[in-house]
């Protein structure tokens, strides 16, 4: 069981790949829109098509939840894909994730299915403003979502829904989940794996924080027990019904001590990046650990850490390299404005320790890239200080 094929080469198949060498297993990974198995990290060779990559596979997984349907099927039939493609199609279709929280009793926000004018209409009259309509298929970083929070608005919010549903080329039938508006605390994610077996173990709830509805700043430290356990409660609820195999990441938003789901991911997600520094054994290690089907590592904090992530730029100061702890985490892909092109993590021994290193990281950083990292460093200072 040392042969992995990855759907998808992007950064999350690169850092399988960086994750499984030391366990002597052999990652390769599928780029979808050319139909070519290439190794994530030096993709120049071409190792053959899905056919060959399948036949040559021992276990295969995905990068992301938007797979065609036609290549999760073929991989299923073969009895290596692992989590199931009930599991990868449940995180691409939020109509399919609604009714999973809904049969497992897992709390999320009130929402309404929408494909026509009348249950627009009916969405409005269910649930009260502000609404957050959703794209059912292909949303990510904050793409596909219309916001609306007053009446006036509504006619030309539907227009443009009516517009991208009319305009879908998707093979399952698109269309919005309407949802209501969570006025949050905060947003937490946690991080967790099950083993065939039934093994289950989750990372300390990290803390998320989005600028243009893109993840820009995950924080992991120690945590309040009773909202550690109600989340891990929920993990372990979602991951036994589905007979889930791999990482699965569980994005909630807290409202006083209570968790709503907000949505799920079936695979190893950006707010686990920090486990790389932060936790005894990384997402990615305990992705393949599982897909493999060998023990689980340890998913305990090391010490408080954070990831930055970096947005539409290939290049940041050098200096950065010389604060105590932090690590860079390029993707090798090419600049794109709103592209997620690398990590930082950045520790500390406390959360102060952590909070200064975070601070010196926002002094050091471009601000028109990083826009909201230095407001958020020192209100995160003046909250350990
Ligand atoms: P994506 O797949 O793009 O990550 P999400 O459903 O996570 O989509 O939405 C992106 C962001 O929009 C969330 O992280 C949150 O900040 C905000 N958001 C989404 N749904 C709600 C909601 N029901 N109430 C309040 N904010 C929401
Ligand atoms: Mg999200």
């Amino acid at each position: 069981m040392n042969k992995v094929l990855v759907l998808g080469a992007g950064q999350l198949a690169r850092m399988m790949e960086l994750a499984g060498t030391p366990l002597n297993l052999d990652v390769k990974a599928l780029d979808v829109s050319s139909n070519k198995v290439v190794q994530p990290i030096s993709p120049e060779h071409v190792y053959g098509d899905l056919k060959t990559g399948i036949a040559n596979a021992d276990v295969i997984t995905a990068e992301f939840e938007h797979v065609a349907h036609n290549i999760l099927n073929e991989c299923e039939q073969s009895g290596k894909l692992f989590p199931t493609s009930e599991a990868i199609k449940i995180g691409g279709d939020r109509r399919l994730e609604k009714a999973l929280l809904e049969s497992c009793n897992a709390a999320n926000a009130k929402h309404h299915f929408v494909n026509s004018k009348e249950e627009f209409t009916a969405a409005i009259s269910k649930l009260s403003l502000p609404i957050i309509f959703k794209s059912a298929l292909e949303g990510y970083d904050g793409k596909g979502q219309w916001r609306l929070k007053s009446m006036a608005e509504a006619e030309n919010i539907w227009q443009d829904m009516a517009d991208f549903l009319a305009a879908s080329t998707t093979t399952v039938k698109q269309a919005i989940v309407a949802e209501q508006m969570v006025p949050f605390d905060r947003e937490v994610s946690l991080v967790g794996v099950r083993r065939v077996n039934g093994d289950v173990a989750v990372y300390p709830l990290t803390e998320n924080h989005h600028t243009d509805g893109i993840l820009s700043v995950s924080v992991a430290a120690p945590i309040n027990s009773v909202i550690q356990e109600q989340a891990a409660t929920v993990f372990k609820a979602l991951s036994d019904e589905l007979n889930y195999v791999g990482i699965m990441a569980i994005e909630f938003f807290q409202v006083g001590n209570q968790l709503l789901v907000n949505e799920i991911a079936p695979r190893v997600h950006n707010s686990g990046h920090w486990t790389q520094q932060g936790a005894d054994t990384c997402q990615f290690e305990n992705h393949l650990r599982a897909i493999c089907d060998l023990p689980l590592g340890s998913t305990a904090l090391i010490r408080p850490t954070a990831m930055i992530n970096i947005i539409g730029e290939d290049s940041i100061p050098n200096e950065v390299l010389e604060i105590p702890s932090a690590t860079v985490h390029w993707y090798n892909k090419s600049k794109r404005t709103g592209r997620k092109m690398g990590h930082i993590n950045v520790c500390g021994e406390n959360e102060l320790a952590l909070a200064q290193n975070l601070k010196s990281l926002a002094d050091i950083l471009c601000p028109t890239t990083f826009p909201d990292l230095a407001d958020f460093a020192q209100s995160y200072l003046n909250k350990q200080s």
